[in-house]
């Protein structure tokens, strides 16, 4: 199925020298971190993913300094003799195995803690020329490094003295690792016929695919690893054309679908409204009627369904489900999360009961068993409604007539998952829904494959949520103010931040964060006794749910929690949220746990906490939300700020998460490649011109597989 050209590409690191099964893990959990398509992430990392790790700094090893030049903090490239060995004394571990050398202008130490000294007396033998590379700390006066990253003979000169990509790291791996892994890769690929316009190209300054990779990982020039660099900006705009592309191509498809027709039953309706403690909004009843046409037209629908958090989405995808349930189809509803499927089957249940549809229930942290008897049960038609998180999705769960499905909060379902879903086989109808709305001016290049419905407005008697920010110093009076507010039988969330595990110095930094997380408990604990939880990221999934649990119907009254409240939790007596270190924060994230108050008819409140000194960004980050609780503004807000070089939270934004493509900096590229992309299938509707054959193997490169499918074969 991939074309053989591509074969090497989607080689396994592991068949890379000194590439064993814990380093290839390693990778897997780095590369994963930085991957778009899911299924991509169950399979093992390839020699394409490591060179689509791009680079964050250079090491400029070019230039060899004498001794007496350097000072504490350079990195410092060396040429020094060695003249000596001073091993630690047998009884003082803690004492560094030293190796002394110099270079006429002064003397170099390299230290070393638990090294093999054979290992040491044969790399760097006495009498021995050796190229050093590290960082250089001063001590009494004299230059040292500790474990210099490089120590080669000077006939290894032309290898060493060069630029040197850095890379993000996880633990388990080194920068040294990641080179030399790299390296092996580039006698396997092979250079691939180009599928960009020469002309364009020549414009920007464009090299071939291959040749763009190899400057960025073999970089001579400082430009060659920066993101508006030549080499970057061609990477980003391969990446660009090919998601165009393949949403083109699903926009096709989807065209020439056709599903389930669900003929509109004004009786589910009215007996569904009859049932409900509220009616719907203006702006939720015309989404309902726009996804009934859709329904009861013949053709398959995609849609995407953008609201802030808070504005009724759910009853909505209820509604949906129900008039399906009576035409005697299957719907599916799906979170990805356990805590968020349990909601919502907790929310639905008693409204499924008043219209007699059957729910159903699957995660994936049921027993094996039970999981079994559920797929059984929805095979064979037992549910009208399964309810459940990605489990439900999986290969090995057959429905008896799903004719929708229904996806909440699952920013990563992008266009290749979409068109697989379809060239299945099953073509369900399809709603999208999620809390983080794209900036309007993307929603047409980012989602062009599916029709796009907004609610703007929020369900009616809701107050707007007065947001403040307070330095830490004052945090006493917030605490006072949360005494009043408990007494009054409300509920509070009171966030900590919690750093991502992504490195060994993450680590250390998470820990720090749970730490600190854990003192803030015992301390609001202590001021109010019996009414105070704890929900970390750390915690078993169990213990997490009792005291999720114990919030939402028991005596919890104020919820201590690291992130894990983000998305979807719904307790709506809570009304205030105060959010520590709110400096540390993304836009999107924050406005996302806001959410997570106002949601009942009482005044609610945003504390957001912050230490000094904020950043110029940290500080426009909340003024914005202090000045707006609108959804969509602070969608365009933190676009607006990434393109300042705001990096915090980039995956809480709605946007797809691009590997080579950056759009705080590829923007223009991306509205480029949307142009492009209807351009080449304008004239070239199934990519059988010469560089339409190109293009194919762009698409199959970035695993748009499905998308390939959809044209007619060569
Ligand atoms: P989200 O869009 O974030 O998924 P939910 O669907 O969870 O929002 O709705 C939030 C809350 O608002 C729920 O408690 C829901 O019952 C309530 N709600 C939804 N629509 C209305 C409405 N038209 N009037 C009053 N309350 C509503
Ligand atoms: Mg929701």
């Amino acid at each position: 199925m991939r074309p053989r050209e591509l074969e090497p590409w989607f080689t396994a690191v592991s068949a890379l020298k000194f590439v064993g099964p814990s380093t290839t893990e390693a990778l897997a959990r780095l590369l994963r971190l930085t991957r778009e398509v899911e299924e991509a992430q169950s399979r093992p990392p390839v020699l394409r993913d490591l060179l689509f790790h791009m680079p964050v700094g250079l090491l400029d090893r070019r230039v060899i300094t004498p001794v007496a030049d350097v000072k504490t903090g350079d990195y410092a490239t060396l040429e020094v003799e060695i003249i000596e060995h001073v091993p630690p004394p047998r009884s003082r571990r803690k004492i560094p195995y030293r190796v002394v050398g110099q270079d006429g202008t002064g003397i170099l130490i390299l230290t070393y803690y638990h090294v093999k000294d054979n290992y040491l007396t044969r790399s760097l033998p006495v009498g021995s020329k050796r190229i050093i590379c590290g960082t250089v700390s001063m001590v009494d006066g004299q230059a040292s490094i500790s474990h210099p990253d490089i120590t080669a003979p000077p006939e290894k000169a032309a290898q060493v003295l060069r630029l040197a990509p850095i890379y993000p790291l996880t633990y388990a791996l080194t920068q040294r690792m990641l080179h030399y892994a790299i390296e092996q890769t580039w006698p396997r690929v092979k250079p691939l016929p180009e599928w960009l316009d020469a002309a364009f190209m020549r414009e920007r300054g464009f090299s071939s695919f291959t040749d763009s990779l190899r400057r960025i990982h073999a970089p001579v020039d400082a430009v060659d690893i920066t993101v508006d660099g030549p080499a970057r900006a061609r990477l980003a705009y391969d990446e660009l054309l090919a998601s165009q592309l393949a949403l083109a191509l699903a926009r096709r498809m989807v065209q020439r679908q056709t599903s389930y027709r669900i003929t509109h039953s004004a009786k589910v309706e009215a007996a569904l409204k009859a049932a409900l403690p509220f009616t719907l909004t203006k702006g939720q009843s015309q989404v309902l009627a726009d996804i009934s046409a859709d329904m009861a037209s013949g053709h398959r629908m995609v849609r995407l369904l953008q609201g802030d958090v808070g504005s009724g989405k759910t009853i909505l995808a209820f509604a949906a489900m129900a008039q399906v349930a009576a035409e005697g189809y299957q719907a599916c509803l799906m979170a990805p999360t356990d805590l968020l499927a349990r909601q919502h089957l907790e929310t639905l249940a008693p409204l499924a009961q008043q219209l007699g549809i059957r729910l159903g229930f699957l995660s994936g942290k049921m027993k094996k068993a039970e999981q079994a008897a559920i797929r059984a049960n929805a095979e064979a038609g037992e549910f009208e409604i399964p309810i459940g998180t990605h489990a439900l999705f999986q290969e090995n769960v057959a429905f008896k007539n799903l004719a929708l499905l229904i996806i909440d909060e699952q920013h990563r379902f992008g266009v290749g998952q979409r068109m697989k879903l379809a060239s299945k086989g099953i073509t369900p109808h399809l709603l999208q829904m999620t809390a983080t709305p794209i900036p309007r001016s993307l929603g047409m290049t980012l989602y062009g494959d599916m029709e796009i419905s907004s609610l703007t407005e929020r369900p009616p008697g809701r107050q707007a949520i007065d947001t403040r920010a307070i330095p830490f110093t004052r945090h006493e009076e917030v605490v006072e103010g949360l005494a009043r507010v408990l007494a009054a039988g409300e509920k509070a969330y009171w966030v900590c931040p919690l750093i991502e595990e992504q490195s060994e110095e993450d680590k250390a930094a998470m820990n720090l964060d749970l730490a600190a997380a854990e003192e803030r408990y015992k301390e609001l604990s202590a001021r109010f006794a019996g009414k105070v939880g704890l929900v970390h990221g750390r915690m078993k999934l169990a213990e997490r749910e009792k005291v999720m649990q114990a919030f939402a119907h028991g005596d919890v009254q104020l919820l201590v929690a690291t992130t894990v409240v983000e998305v979807g939790v719904n307790v709506p007596e809570a009304t205030v949220m105060v959010i520590e270190h709110a400096e540390r924060f993304g836009l999107a994230q924050l406005h996302q746990l806001r959410g997570r108050v106002g949601r009942s008819d009482k005044a609610s409140r945003c504390i957001l906490l912050y230490h000094d000194p904020l950043s110029q960004l940290a500080k426009s980050r909340l003024n914005i939300l202090r000045d707006t609780n609108d959804g969509f503004v602070i969608a365009e807000e933190d676009l607006r700020l990434r393109g300042a070089g705001d990096m915090l939270g980039t995956r809480q934004t709605g946007m797809p998460d691009f590997v080579l493509a950056d759009l705080a900096h590829h923007l223009p590229l991306l509205r480029i490649a949307h142009d492009d992309a209807k351009l080449i299938l304008n004239r070239d509707p199934d990519l059988l011109s010469e560089r339409g054959r190109g293009l194919r193997l762009l698409l199959a490169l970035f695993e748009y597989d499905a998308a390939i499918t959809q044209l007619k074969s060569v």
